[in-house]
């Protein structure tokens, strides 16, 4: 029982300095950093778990980002504390959905491609006893080799046992010759690993925009950041969560500034044209949302702020 007089708490406050002067032999029950943890977070819509797994991060340099200067992400990270020495972190979310009967993953983070601090979505899935073998379906939400580069290592296909979902714009753009050609040299991989995809799943379903993936899981449009880049709602019971993949970067930017994007966006005026149709939708709609690429583990809403809109994360799910 805790002493509460006001006697017990003089003696316990006395004690303190004793506590902390004891020797370190005595007390070492700790000889280092603990082992590495998974990252994940897990929400219940409806019949629905939807494990949110980190693949891991990366620090994205000012330079990369669009409609700023390098010196104006620097200021805006910085107002929120988020401005590292060497750019913006950015969370690298995947998504396993399970309905109690199958497995639906949604993206396959970069592994290791893009970024030497990812990679870990495998490990993360053994620890939750999924074996690759058992993913009956992947919902790629666009070609970027950071949401498609964990689909294939070297020339094996990681989820030889599912039926693979991206849109038919993305394939068409990621293959395309004349494309490659004139694409920023910093989006080659992204080419080279859609082609993989192609090449190493036959089961490739190319689809066409908004259509139902199985019961309660469906894809709807949110091209720009991409030709062909999708958001996955999962929607069950009067509940319901959208996977919005590259709509929002990072909450110091998005959604107060649509115009804020980044180089991988071949056309910026359609990027920044579909953030803002999406934000105020988003904000209108109160819609519990995703994003990849957000604070982990991402998920939250746009709400208005005045004349503005502001990212709230959302309460944690116990
Ligand atoms: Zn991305």
């Amino acid at each position: 029982m805790v002493d509460l007089t006001r006697r017990g708490l003089a003696a316990s406050l006395a004690a303190l300095p004793l506590l902390a002067t004891l020797p370190g032999t005595v007390s070492a029950r700790s000889s280092g950093a603990l082992k590495p943890l998974p990252v994940t977070a897990r929400y219940q819509v409806g019949r629905f778990e939807v494990t949110v797994i980190s693949d891991g991060y990366i620090d994205f340099p000012f330079e990369l980002f669009t409609g700023v200067t390098p010196d104006q992400a620097r200021a805006a990270t910085q107002a929120v504390f988020a401005a590292g020495n060497s750019g913006v972190r950015a969370s690298f979310a995947t998504y396993l959905i399970n309905d109690g009967q199958r497995y639906v993953l949604v993206d396959s983070g970069p592994a290791g491609t893009v970024s030497k601090t990812s990679g870990y979505l495998p490990g993360t899935l053994a620890a939750l006893g999924v074996k690759p073998t058992d993913i009956d379906a992947v919902i790629l939400t666009h070609a970027h080799v950071d949401h498609i580069g964990g689909m294939v290592t070297g020339n094996r296909n990681n989820y030889p046992n599912a039926d693979v979902f991206i849109d038919r714009r993305d394939v068409k753009t990621f293959t395309d010759p004349a494309t490659e050609a004139r694409a920023p040299a910093i989006t080659k991989s992204s080419f080279e690993a859609t082609q993989a995809l192609v090449r190493l799943y036959p089961r490739l379903q190319q689809i066409d925009g908004e259509r139902e993936i199985t019961r309660g899981i469906s894809v709807f449009d949110l091209s720009g950041h991409t030709p062909g880049q999708i958001g996955v709602k999962i929607e069950d019971g009067g509940q319901s969560l959208h996977l919005v993949s590259d709509m929002m970067f990072h909450p110091a930017a998005h959604p107060a500034l649509p115009g804020f994007g980044i180089i991988f966006e071949m056309d910026k005026a359609a990027a920044d044209a579909s953030r803002a149709r999406f934000f105020a939708k988003a904000a209108e709609e109160k819609s519990l949302l995703a994003a990849t690429h957000m604070p982990f583990p991402g998920v939250g809403r746009i709400v208005k702020d005045g004349a503005s809109l502001k990212w709230l994360p959302a309460d944690w799910s116990y």
